[in-house]
Formats: C-alpha cells, sequence, structure tokens
C-alpha cells in the first residue's frame, strides 16, 4: 500500500514574523523556513505505518517554489522513499493544491493521502477536505490515532472536548492532528542517505491545473499589543477588578 504525503514549505514556527509596512502581507525576506509542522506529524505517521509493515511506500510531494526541495529532503530524511516537487513561484491556494494533489492520485495511485490538519502559514485547514471531495474519497479529518485493518481505517479524530471514533473505507483521506505522535529529528546518516533518494520535478500545467488566485488578500495587521498587567494589593482587590473591571466573575 503506497501513502502519499503532501508537505508544504512554510516559515518556521519558531519564526516571531513580521507584518510588510504596507499590509499586503507577511515579510518573507530572509526569514527561515521549515516544513509545516503538521507534515512532519503526517511525514512521521506514513514512516510509522511503513515501518509497522502496513505501507510499502512512502511518497512525499511539494508544491512551491525551487526551495521547496529542501522540505522534500527533510522528508526523505525522516524516511520517505522518493519526492515530487511540483514547482511554482505563485501563490497556490488550498483549491489549486487540492486540484494538484487529485492529479498526482491519479499518477500515483495510493491508498492512503496523509496531510496535515493545517498550514501555520494561511491557518487555511481546507487541502484535505477539499482533496476528498474532488476524489470522491472517504476522510479522517484531526487525526489522533490510525489502525488499519484490511481495507477499512479506524480514525479517532479530536473533535471540540473528545475524541470520536470512525471507521472509513480505503482509499482516503486523513488530516493529521498535533498529539498523533512525535516526530523524529532525521540523523546524520539518513540526512546523507536522503540526498540521493529520487525527487521528480513536474509543473502545475503537466497536471494541468490553473494555479491562478480566486481571493484577494486585501488586508494583514499584526494582532493588538496586549497591555501590560498590573499588580494588586490585595485578594479583595484582585476579586474587585474581575468583577467589575474584566466583567468575568
Ligand atoms: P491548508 O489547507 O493550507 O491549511 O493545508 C493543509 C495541508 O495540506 C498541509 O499540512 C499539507 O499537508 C497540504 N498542503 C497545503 N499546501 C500545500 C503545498 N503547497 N504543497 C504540499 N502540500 C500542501
Amino acid at each position: 500500500m503506497k501513502v502519499l504525503v503532501p508537505v508544504k514549505r512554510v516559515v518556521d514556527a519558531n519564526v516571531k514574523v513580521r507584518v510588510k509596512a504596507d499590509g499586503t502581507g507577511v515579510d518573507l525576506s530572509n526569514v527561515k523556513m521549515a516544513m509545516n509542522p503538521f507534515c512532519e506529524i503526517a511525514v512521521e505517521e506514513a514512516v510509522r505505518l511503513k515501518e509497522a509493515g502496513t505501507a510499502s511506500e512512502v511518497v512525499v510531494v511539494s508544491i512551491g517554489p525551487q526551495a521547496a526541495q529542501e522540505t522534500l529532503r527533510t522528508a526523505l530524511a525522516m524516511g520517505a522513499d522518493r519526492g515530487i516537487l511540483v514547482k511554482t513561484d505563485a501563490t497556490v491556494e488550498p483549491l489549486a493544491v487540492a486540484k494538484i494533489l487529485k492529479a498526482v492520485v491519479a499518477a500515483e495511485g495510493p491508498q492512503i493521502v496523509l496531510l496535515g490538519k493545517q498550514a501555520i502559514d494561511d491557518d487555511a485547514n481546507q487541502t484535505g477536505q477539499m482533496l476528498a471531495a474532488l476524489l470522491g474519497w472517504s476522510q479522517g479529518t484531526f487525526a489522533f490515532k490510525l489502525v488499519k485493518e484490511g481495507d477499512t481505517l479506524t480514525v479517532t479524530r479530536e473533535i471540540d472536548g473528545g475524541l470520536q471514533t470512525v471507521k472509513l473505507k480505503l482509499p482516503a483521506v486523513i488530516t493529521t492532528d498535533l498529539r498523533i505522535n512525535t516526530p523524529r529529528y532525521a540523523s546524520l546518516p539518513n540526512i546523507m542517505k536522503a540526498k540521493k533518494k529520487p525527487i521528480d520535478e513536474k509543473t502545475p500545467a503537466d497536471y494541468g491545473v490553473d494555479v491562478a488566485p480566486r481571493l484577494a488578500v486585501l488586508k494583514v495587521s499584526e494582532p493588538a499589543k496586549r497591555k501590560g498587567g498590573v499588580k494588586v494589593d490585595s485578594v479583595a482587590a484582585l476579586v474587585d477588578k474581575l468583577k467589575n473591571e474584566a466583567g468575568v466573575i
């Protein structure tokens, strides 16, 4: 069984992003980029499926600029077998990503597409759901646990206030939540080995997909600055403030 894992190159989660002065977006010049953390979790889960003998091959795909090749190499160093770079310098919205992934699925024939639940740059949380709809496949989103039995997949999902377990028929689209695993660090020998693993290069046009944006970003702004805290002298003063200023008790 082949598993396809789409991985996105985003601003490193530890970088404090700066909004451009004209409010048109986030300043990406000289900013450290890395694999989207939820995609790392998806790669880890796919590699674990392979290590358990459930998956036979893990293919990773990234849609983005040439530099997204580094992201694919990171996934290969974690244990994926080969990569596909769908090269574009354009901003590719989730619907266009889902259309490209649908074409990659047609070419590769995976039984499971394992995505991150969301990319931390745009926080869209749309691609997996759109892909499942385009393919007409089952979907298990926000996965906390995956168990494959024959041609079914039991997925425990993280939902508000608890967990929900669903049984899906394969093929299926799965999106990973935060707690399903802790991604491994690639070891130096595996980083070296990953340099020799194949990465195929394609373009959106090879898959017949028009990536022209459908949305216009009107404005990006920083969150409001937090006001400084104050020290209170007594519990009574605290309770008074909570009651009469914050209005929370
Ligand atoms: P989003 O819907 O943008 O929040 O992204 C959810 C997931 O879709 C990510 O964690 C990736 O697995 C996948 N994805 C989104 N954009 C891309 C991209 N440009 N290349 C590869 N995978 C992507």
